[in-house]
C-alpha cells in the first residue's frame, strides 16, 4: 500500500467516526433523531420522523378524491399532482341517473278527477280552519269541485262546462283571503294573490293586468302546466269600480275591468319566466288562462246602501209601504245582493258576466271572534300555548279574558285581523318574563289583565296542577 492510499483510507475512517457524531434530522419538522425517535429512511437520503410520517398518511387519507377529479387541480402542497379514480367516477354517474329518473316520475303525474276531493270533504277541511261562513264554504266547495272536474274532463264532448270564477263579497277581515289560501293548500294548486288597486291598464304606471299570471307562474315554480290549473285571487276588487262623473280617462277603474275580461274567460298570455317585467331580457312563455280559477274579493262598502234603497223602493209600493225602515236595522243585508246592485256600484256588466258565482261572507260577531281565538287548527291561542309548553309552562285564558279581547277587536272594526295584534300586545310581557323563572308552571290570563286592572294568575310548578297537566308538561319536555 502506497503512502497516498494509506492516507486516503485513514481520512475515510476519520470521516466515518465524525459522521457517527452527527444525528439524522427529520426532513419535515427538523427535529433530530434523539428527540423525534426512530426515523424512516427514504431514498435520496431523506429522513422523516414517525410523527411526521403518520401525519402525512392521515392527510393523504382525508383528501377528497372526488373533489380532485372534478377540479383536476393541484393538491395543496403537492404541485402538479392530480388523482383520477375511475371507480369514483362510475359512482357519481350512476347517482345522477337515479335522481333524474325520480324527477321524470314526478313530472308525469297526470291530473285525475279522482284526486279532487268531493265538496263535502272540501267543506270539512275548511271547517277545521274557518269559523262560521257556512254558506260561503258550501258555495266555494261546490264551485271548486265543478271547476276542477271541468279541467279534468277537458273538451271531451260537445257540452262545455262553464268556468266557475267567483266573486266574494264581505267586510274586511272576515276570512276571504284566508279561505282561498286554505283552499289552495288543500287542493295543492299554486295560488297568486294580488291587489286590484295596484293594477292599471297596460302601459300605465303600476302592474299591468297580465302580471298576475306571471305571479302565478312563479308560485308554480315556473311549471306552466301547474300554473294553468292554479288559482288567482284578486283582492279589493271593489276599488276598480267605474268612477262616477269622471271626464278623465279611467286607467285604474273601468279600463282595468275591461282589460281583465279576456283573462277571466280564457286567453293565451305571454309572460316572462322568472321575472315580473316583460322589459327584462328574460325568456317568455305562453300560459292559457282557460283553466285558471279566478276568485275576486271585496268589501264593497257602500253596497249595503244600494241594496237597501232597492228593497225600500220595492216595498214602498202597495201594501208593504209601512215597512219602509225595516231594512235599516237588518244585519247581513249584503246577502240580498243582486247583479243589478253590483252594476249600480260600478262594476261593468261584462265583468260580472264572467264571474257567475257571487256570494257573501258575514261580518264577524263577538262569539265568532272568541271561537276564532281558540277553535281553528292553528288558532292564535293554540300557537301561544305551544310556544310556552316548550318552556314547560301551561298557558290558559279564562272566559273573561277571551270576551275582553273579542270586545276590543270588535271596536277596531277590522274583523279578525285585529285579534292577533291585540293578543301580541298583551303576550309580549308574558313571553318575556315567564322563561326567566323556572318555577312557574301555569299562567292564566284574566279579563282584569286585559283591561289593565290586574295581572295574570301565576301558579308555581306542581301547585294546584292536576296529574294530567303535569304529565302533559313532562311529555312536552321529552
Ligand atoms: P279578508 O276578508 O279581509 O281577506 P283575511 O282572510 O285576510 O280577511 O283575514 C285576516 C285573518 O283573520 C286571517 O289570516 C285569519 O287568521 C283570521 N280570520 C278571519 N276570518 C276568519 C274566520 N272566519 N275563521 C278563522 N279565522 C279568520
Amino acid at each position: 500500500m502506497s503512502e497516498k492510499e494509506y492516507e486516503e483510507e485513514k481520512n475515510e475512517e476519520i470521516e466515518k467516526k465524525d459522521e457517527s457524531h452527527y444525528e439524522e434530522v427529520c426532513y419535515l419538522c427538523r427535529r433530530p433523531e434523539s428527540k423525534a425517535g426512530k426515523m424512516f429512511r427514504l431514498p435520496n437520503q431523506i429522513c422523516v420522523c414517525a410523527d411526521c410520517m403518520h401525519k402525512t398518511m392521515d392527510t393523504m387519507s382525508q383528501i377528497d378524491y372526488n373533489d380532485m377529479v372534478r377540479n383536476s387541480s393541484n393538491i395543496p402542497g403537492m404541485p402538479n399532482i392530480s388523482f383520477l379514480n375511475l371507480s369514483d367516477l362510475q359512482k357519481t354517474v350512476s347517482k345522477r341517473q337515479k335522481i333524474k329518473k325520480k324527477e321524470e316520475k314526478q313530472e308525469k303525474k297526470p291530473f285525475n278527477i279522482k284526486d279532487i276531493p268531493q265538496p263535502h270533504k272540501i267543506k270539512e277541511n275548511l271547517d277545521d280552519y274557518i269559523i262560521g261562513q257556512d254558506h260561503a264554504k258550501k258555495v266555494v266547495s261546490v264551485a271548486v269541485y265543478n271547476h276542477y272536474k271541468r279541467v279534468a274532463a277537458g273538451n271531451q264532448d260537445d257540452v262545455e262546462i262553464e268556468k266557475s270564477n267567483m266573486l266574494m263579497i264581505g267586510p274586511t277581515g272576515c276570512g276571504k283571503t284566508y279561505m282561498v289560501k286554505t283552499l289552495a293548500k288543500l287542493l295543492d294548486v299554486p295560488l297568486a294573490i294580488t291587489d286590484a288597486t295596484s293594477l292599471t291598464e297596460a302601459g300605465y304606471i303600476g302592474d299591468d293586468i297580465e302580471s298576475v299570471v306571471s305571479k302565478l307562474l312563479a308560485a308554480a315554480d315556473n311549471d306552466v302546466e301547474r300554473a294553468e290549473r292554479g288559482i288567482i285571487f284578486i283582492d279589493e276588487i271593489d276599488k276598480i269600480a267605474k268612477k262616477k262623473d269622471t271626464h278623465s280617462r279611467d286607467v285604474s277603474g273601468e279600463s282595468v275591468q275591461q282589460g281583465m275580461l279576456k283573462l277571466l274567460e280564457g286567453a293565451e298570455v305571454e309572460v316572462p319566466v322568472g321575472a315580473n317585467s316583460k322589459n327584462a331580457m328574460v325568456p317568455l312563455t305562453t300560459i292559457n288562462t282557460k283553466n285558471i280559477l279566478f276568485i275576486c274579493g271585496g268589501a264593497f262598502p257602500d253596497l249595503e246602501e244600494i241594496i237597501k234603497q232597492r228593497l225600500k223602493k220595492q216595498t214602498s209600493i202597495g201594501f208593504n209601504a209601512e215597512l219602509k225602515d225595516k231594512y235599516d236595522k237588518e244585519r247581513n243585508i249584503l246577502k240580498k245582493v243582486t247583479v243589478e246592485d253590483l252594476k249600480k256600484f260600478g262594476m261593468i256588466p261584462e265583468f260580472l258576466g264572467r264571474l257567475p258565482i257571487i256570494f257573501t261572507l258575514e261580518g264577524l260577531n263577538k262569539e265568532m271572534m272568541i271561537e276564532i281565538l281558540k277553535e281553528p287548527k292553528n288558532a292564535i291561542l293554540k300557537q301561544y300555548q305551544k310556544l310556552l309548553a316548550l318552556d314547560e309552562v301551561k298557558l290558559e285564558f279564562d272566559e273573561s279574558a277571551l270576551e275582553a279581547i273579542a270586545d276590543m277587536a270588535m271596536k277596531k272594526d277590522m274583523g279578525a285581523r285585529a285579534l292577533r295584534s291585540i293578543i301580541e300586545e298583551f303576550m309580549l310581557d308574558i313571553m318575556f318574563e315567564i322563561p326567566r323563572d323556572e318555577n312557574i308552571g301555569r299562567v292564566t290570563i284574566t279579563g282584569a289583565y286585559i283591561h289593565g286592572t290586574g295581572g295574570p294568575v301565576i301558579d308555581l310548578r306542581g301547585q294546584g296542577m292536576s296529574f294530567e297537566e303535569m304529565d302533559m308538561l313532562k311529555s312536552v319536555e321529552n
